[in-house]
């Protein structure tokens, strides 16, 4: 028994707020990890997506971590 969780990071959404006029944008994490740029659905102004601390990067690798110990878990589970 081979369970797949279909979870990508990637394509997570979140919510960012607008440094100028406070409208919620929702961005993929994929576009933080490349420090993409975002037009706000607000006013228009161009976003930086800065990962200034590295904190989504971290924050990606522990859920990530989490995610491989699950299914490490869930392969023990089938095994027997
Ligand atoms: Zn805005």
């Amino acid at each position: 028994m081979v369970i797949k969780i279909p979870i990508s990071l990637d394509s997570m959404k979140v919510d960012i707020t607008c440094p100028k006029c406070g409208t919620e944008n929702k961005v993929t994490l994929a576009q933080i990890r490349q420090e993409a740029t975002v037009t706000c659905i607000g006013y228009g102004t161009v976003i930086n997506l800065k990962d200034n601390d590295g904190s989504v990067k971290r924050g990606m690798r522990q859920v990530q971590n989490e995610l491989d110990d699950l299914d490490r878990a869930l392969r023990r589970f089938g095994r027997r």
